[in-house]
């Protein structure tokens, strides 16, 4: 199992964290030891001091494939959910500044929150998925499918590529505006539509 996310794929969260609008997805990935399922708390690292949500709709892999051609992308995902792409963002910034890979801010034990998937309907498909992050109570961030900058299934093409997919991989597609700094004592909750999928305190 893989989890391939996908960074910059809304315009709004590109320009907030002030960078360019990619011609091409741009892809990272966390190691399976980075998954917080079951709504398990994730306890502060000491080695951040500006740990950053990015709630995120997630798809999970549900066939093998590899150079999948976009028109039959939609084939390979049937259920979808919400996660978080957890980020150390201080230690991000100055790998970033270097020039460096970044997998130490976004790969960490615990980063890739992950709710329960619920089957996608057809209606979905068609009109886009809409999701949002309740921290404390509020919501902080509101995502809609139909802003990404590369839509799912041309995700799902273009990551075929270069890593064959496999059943149970996931995909993190991308995080709208809103990101922000957790605190211990907070509660993050995770949505898609009106239904909770995750909560996730900060210990
Ligand atoms: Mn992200």
């Amino acid at each position: 199992m893989k989890i391939i996310c996908i960074g910059r794929n809304y315009r709004a969260h590109a320009e907030e964290l002030g960078n360019k609008i990619p011609e091409r997805p741009l892809i990272f990935m966390k190691p399976p030891s980075a998954l917080l399922v079951g709504n398990k708390p994730l306890y502060y690292p000491d080695f951040t001091s500006a740990l950053h949500f990015e709630c995120e709709l997630v798809i999970k892999i549900c066939k093998n494939g590899k150079h999948i051609d976009e028109k039959f992308a939609h084939r390979y995902y049937t259920e979808v959910s919400v996660g978080i792409d957890f980020t150390a963002r201080d230690l991000q910034n100055q790998l970033k500044a270097k020039g460096h890979p970044w997998e130490i801010a976004k790969g960490f034990d615990g980063s890739a929150v992950l709710g329960k998937f619920v089957q996608l309907d057809e209606k979905q498909r068609k009109s886009g998925i809409q999701f949002s992050l309740l921290k404390n109570g509020e919501v902080v961030q509101l995502g809609d499918t139909n802003n990404l900058i590369f839509s799912i299934d041309y995700l799902i093409s273009y990551v075929s590529t270069f890593f064959k997919l496999q059943i149970g991989d996931y995909i993190f597609t991308g995080t709208p505006e809103g990101v922000g700094p957790v605190e211990v004592g907070d509660q993050l909750v995770g949505r898609i539509g009106g239904e909770e999928l995750f909560f996730c305190n900060i210990k």
